[in-house]
């Protein structure tokens, strides 16, 4: 087999995660054969195209987490970058509202979770101060997050693609990654238009990630399973009863935040996402199926145990989905002033979740080394504001292994 392309690295995945790794190895080894591969006639169509568009602070995740540092290190640098390429951002500042006693304890724990992560400016608040903050919004007591942040994250992969082609490396969308093969030490990898070829290959492709990474012969396990989250649109005459980021208390037993109320840069407010299982891998709508996804997580003993312990709370969110008035009570929670007209339809998005063969959603980011492949097999929020420290993770492990010679300037 005769290659199309070489490169000394292939990355698989031109969303954020993907193209913060090309620019992050490129930056580090100037004139290194950099190639991303992506599936989709153009970039960033995934997750990193469909999300809220928060920049987290770093409140949620497990004090010493990758999550929790890569978040932190992550937001500094991802506004360094807005800065240095004069995208638009900014520090609105969010709320978590608890409602009811009840909250409080997990409230509370939060706070210390913040702390412990080194989350400047943390301040649990009473319903006074969080009425000069959210005039709309009621609570006996929030935690006030004043350095998270909101951005167009589809804008910062933009710019990440436009830095990987000035240094030399090469974006192929229409390139779908369908085989990857082995020889002489060098990965092939098979695409319906082509056959690249390169010494190490970088995987980072999102709701695919764990089918992308058995085709190097990696373990099954974990399953990426899909969870779409639907937005409304806050009717535009009403944006104003929104200042900046809503939250309620989550759940502690999932990793989805709840659905709430973001303020984005172009001054819309989305209400959402919930978390509902995906019938089809990038079905952004609920009548989206497809069998062979839809087969292949019913048949991961993992996703049944997780279906006959939470199959309460799923039909719930299922319900809610379908239910506008359920998802409106829902927000009425904490913003009783909301009306049903105020809900306009909006977007939707699809989560990249893993789980494990014991039906547990994998909570942190999970990066899996193989002889010649990188593959990352769990990234779902906030790995769009952490991409550049996860790019600075993956360029580490790759210099690690691989012996790449010295910089070819
Ligand atoms: C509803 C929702 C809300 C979110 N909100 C936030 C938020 O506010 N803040 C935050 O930090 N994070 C948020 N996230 C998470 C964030 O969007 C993701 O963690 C991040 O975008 C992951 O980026 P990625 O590059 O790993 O994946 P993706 O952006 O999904 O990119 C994967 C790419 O791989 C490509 N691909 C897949 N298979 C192949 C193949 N075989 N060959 C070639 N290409 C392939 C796909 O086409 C895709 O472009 C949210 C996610 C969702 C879904």
């Amino acid at each position: 087999m005769v290659a199309d392309e070489r490169f000394d690295i292939a990355i698989v995945g031109a969303g954020i995660v993907g193209l913060a790794t090309a620019r992050e190895l490129l930056t580090r080894r100037p004139g290194l054969r950099v190639g991303v591969l992506d599936k989709e006639p153009a970039i960033a169509q995934h997750q990193t195209g469909h999300n809220s568009g928060v920049i987290h602070a770093g409140v949620y995740y497990a004090p010493g987490s990758l999550k929790a540092r890569a978040c932190v290190a992550g937001k500094a640098k991802l506004i360094r970058f807005c800065e240095e390429h004069r995208i638009p951002y900014e520090l609105c500042g969010k709320v978590i509202v608890a409602t009811e006693e009840s909250e409080l304890p997990r409230l509370h724990e939060l706070y210390k979770r913040g702390q412990a992560n080194g989350v400047p400016g943390l301040e649990l608040i009473g319903p006074r101060r969080l009425r000069e903050l959210e005039p709309h919004v009621e609570g006996i007591q929030a935690l006030y997050s004043p350095t998270t942040g909101i951005v167009d994250f589809g804008r910062v992969a933009h710019a990440c693609a436009d830095e990987v082609q000035a240094r030399g490396g090469t974006i192929l969308t229409g390139h779908e990654v369908i085989a990857i093969t082995q020889r002489d030490g060098l990965r092939q990898l098979v695409t319906p238009v082509g056959t690249i070829e390169a010494r190490v290959v970088i995987t980072c492709a999102g709701v695919y990630a764990d089918r992308v990474a058995r085709l190097t012969g990696a373990p099954e396990s974990p399953k990426i399973v899909p969870f779409r989250g639907d937005y409304y649109v806050l009717r535009p005459e009403r944006a104003g009863m929104v200042r900046s980021l809503i939250y309620p208390v989550p759940d502690p037993r999932f990793p989805f935040l709840g659905v709430h109320f973001t303020r984005r840069i172009d001054g819309s407010v989305w209400l959402g996402p919930n978390a509902v299982l995906a019938f089809s891998r990038e079905g952004y709508r609920f009548r989206d199926v497809n069998l062979r996804d839809l087969k292949e997580t019913l048949a991961f003993p993992g996703f049944r145990k997780l279906a006959r312990r939470y199959w309460r709370t799923g039909g719930a969110e299922m319900y809610r989905d379908l239910s506008k008035r359920s998802f409106l009570k829902e927000l009425q929670r904490y913003m009783p002033d909301l009306r049903p007209d105020d809900l306009l339809p909006g977007p939707s998005g699809v989560r990249a979740q893993a789980l494990a063969p014991d039906g547990s959603l994998v909570d942190d980011f999970v990066v899996d080394r193989q002889e010649g492949a990188l593959h990352v097999r769990n990234a779902p929020s906030p790995a769009a504001t952490s991409s550049l420290a996860i790019a600075e993770l993956i360029a580490d492990a790759v210099e690690e292994t691989t012996d790449l010679g010295p910089a070819r300037v």
